[in-house]
């Protein structure tokens, strides 16, 4: 049966269009709060009731809209922002699609009062009438009864609470971005936020209730993109997780720039963790497209490889740099910090993501000459920390049978009145990753010849240069290409290090490769591999979970554990050892209020 096409009515178009850009209320208030920075307000105020179904009202001291224009505002396709359709490349105000306010008209009641300059006031009346009306210069809009013709709409809302966080969230994510700008916000007659013009460091530490010091700065140029903002240090994102990315002061879902400050963090944060990103990229608009959403909220690259490695490079670089001055500050050249450290009894405890970061290779033009210098800060500091810092050494406290193996995987014990839990492998994947580096960068692993030689694959499409097997003697390996099958190279294993004899060479040896190979780093680089190949052989020599220990065992554990220079996160950034602080199982336990 078929039936006749038929045109939509302008109304059930209206309502359908509305529906793509007024999804809830908050999307209102997004559209609103966007309409006045666009108008250049430097004051925004927010109000709203009952999560913004019964009431929305956004005023600013924005430009204004004069009497004829405040006729059309409300018809669909009118923007004062657009004028010649070339300009959808470079689009510098967040709204040209005329779309909002007339979707907003369509699906609620809506009331405008605008003033220019020292002109009246004007109203624009639900009913599309103009009256005179008294406000100063700036705009104010009302929206009452949303999706009250809607109901459909109205259904996938959630509760008004939710919707409420969600207008807050919307409200968040300007005040990060344009910090020049007061806001002030209020819901259901209680005053939620109230931020005068600030830097963006003070707005975010404000917002979140985060140390300044715990904001690092961030600031990357390049031809293709400038990025300037925050980062958190990766100690605090263990209790928060909060990632802001704005390209050209849109705040947008990147799934590609996430995974690249992910990759950039994984040294000093587990997997499950995420780091702190306050960040706003400018990238030209030739480079991006924004149209793929119809909010706006995801945007699509040109060129994504190229803007993958460019953010990975800039927080890598950056926060490398960054944590190593704020270490060197804190740790050498203020003698007020060092007496402090040295007098207290626990580890300060911001101290070991920065260890874990002055260790990291970094890749940079000049890395050869760099590299050695690098190797020698990262000896430097971990020797400083283990002069100045009593905690390194073992203390009395810890005494032979106070510990207690459990589950076979962790070892439980008393210390400064703490009670310590601490995952065996993880312990001893730090103890071997840096007795590893440090033989490595003394040059002192020595080398035996296998008697009888092994091969192992690489994987497939992997071949490595000689350079790269030439650098693999460093750490006892001796490797030689063998031949190729089908695109799978292999290599023969001549000679290991001395201290590796016992273990399963080839399964280590096809372990790196395979781990270099995933990681993608360049195989050309040796040096910039060189934590990953230490972490890796660390991973294999330790000790495991499931394996019982006796308590020499164990005691010798503990002990190489709190000699090295980060008893707290293994090489791949997970944490070491989970502390209970004595007075909180007084406080289980009802002892103490
Ligand atoms: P767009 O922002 O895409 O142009 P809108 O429907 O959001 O479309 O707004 C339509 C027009 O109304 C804008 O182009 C602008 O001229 C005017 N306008 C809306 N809100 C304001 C405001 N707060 N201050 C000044 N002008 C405004
Ligand atoms: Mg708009």
């Amino acid at each position: 049966m078929s039936r006749k096409i038929e045109k939509l009515p302008p109304e059930v178009v209206k309502k359908i269009a509305a529906g793509e850009v007024i999804e809830r209320p908050a999307s209102i208030v997004k559209e609103l709060i966007e309409n006045s920075l666009d108008a250049g307000a430097k004051k925004v105020s927010i109000e709203i009731k009952n999560g913004g179904l019964d009431l929305i009202r956004v005023s600013d001291d924005g430009s204004g809209i004069n009497k004829t224009d405040l006729l059309l505002t409300t018809e669909l396709h009118a923007t004062s922002k657009l004028t010649d359709i070339s300009d959808l490349e470079s689009i510098n105000s967040f709204g040209f699609r005329g779309e909002a306010l007339a979707s907003i008209a369509a699906a609620a009641t809506v009331e405008i009062i605008s003033a220019v300059g020292d002109e009246l006031a004007y109203k624009l009346t639900e009913g599309g009438g103009i009256e005179n009306a008294s406000r100063g210069i700036g705009t104010t809009i009302e929206v009452k009864d949303l999706f009250r013709n809607i109901p459909a709409r109205k259904k996938f809302l959630k509760s008004l609470k939710t919707e409420e966080g969600y207008i807050r969230n919307v409200i968040k994510q300007f005040a990060i971005s344009f910090p020049e700008v007061s806001f002030n916000y209020t819901a259901d007659d209680k005053a939620i936020y109230n931020f005068f013009s600030d830097s963006m460091l003070n707005r975010i530490s404000q917002l979140f209730n985060i140390a300044n010091v715990d904001l690092l700065p961030l600031e990357f140029n390049s031809e293709l993109i400038n990025i300037q903002g925050y980062i958190g240090h990766p100690k605090i994102a263990l209790t928060r997780a909060h990632q802001y990315i704005y390209i050209n002061d849109r705040i947008i879902k990147s799934p590609l720039i996430i995974s690249a400050s992910k990759k950039a963090f994984s040294k000093n944060l587990p997997p499950d963790l995420n780091p702190l990103l306050f960040l706003k990229f400018t990238i030209t608009g030739k480079e991006i497209d924004i149209n793929i959403h119809p909010r706006k909220e995801e945007v699509k690259f040109s060129s994504e490889g190229e803007i993958y490695k460019l953010v990975l490079h800039a927080l890598n670089q950056e926060l490398t740099t960054i944590l190593n001055n704020q270490f060197k500050e804190r740790f050498t050249n203020s003698q007020d910090n060092v007496t402090k450290i040295v007098n207290s009894s626990l580890p300060p405890q911001d101290y070991s993501p920065v260890l874990a970061f002055a260790d990291r290779s970094v890749k940079t033009n000049n890395y050869a000459n760099s590299k050695s210098t690098m190797i020698q800060k990262s000896l430097q500091f971990s020797k400083n920390l283990i002069d100045i810092n009593p905690t390194f050494s073992l203390s009395p406290e810890i005494e032979d049978h106070n510990y207690l193996q459990i589950f076979k995987t962790y070892i439980v014990l008393a210390k400064d009145n703490k009670l310590l839990i601490i995952d065996q492998h993880a312990a001893d994947e730090r103890v071997n990753y840096e007795k590893w580096l440090a033989k490595l960068i003394n040059g002192k692993i020595e080398s035996t010849p296998l008697l009888i030689s092994h091969t192992v694959s690489l994987p497939l499409g992997l071949r490595v240069d000689s350079e790269l097997l030439k650098g693999f003697q460093k750490f006892g390996f001796e490797l030689e290409e063998f031949g190729e099958i089908d695109g799978i190279w292999s290599l023969k294993i001549i000679a290991v290090p001395i201290m590796a004899i016992k273990l399963n060479i080839s399964q280590i040896v096809s372990n790196i490769f395979s781990d270099l190979y995933t990681e993608k780093i360049d195989l050309s680089n040796l040096e910039s591999s060189l934590n990953l190949i230490c972490a890796t052989i660390a991973c294999h020599i330790s000790i495991r979970a499931g394996q019982s220990l006796n308590t020499v065992q164990i005691t010798k554990l503990i002990i190489d554990l709190w000699n090295t220079k980060d008893p707290y996160n293994c090489p791949h950034g997970r944490p070491i050892i989970w502390e209970l602080e004595k007075a909180n199982l007084a406080k289980n336990f009802m002892r103490t209020k």
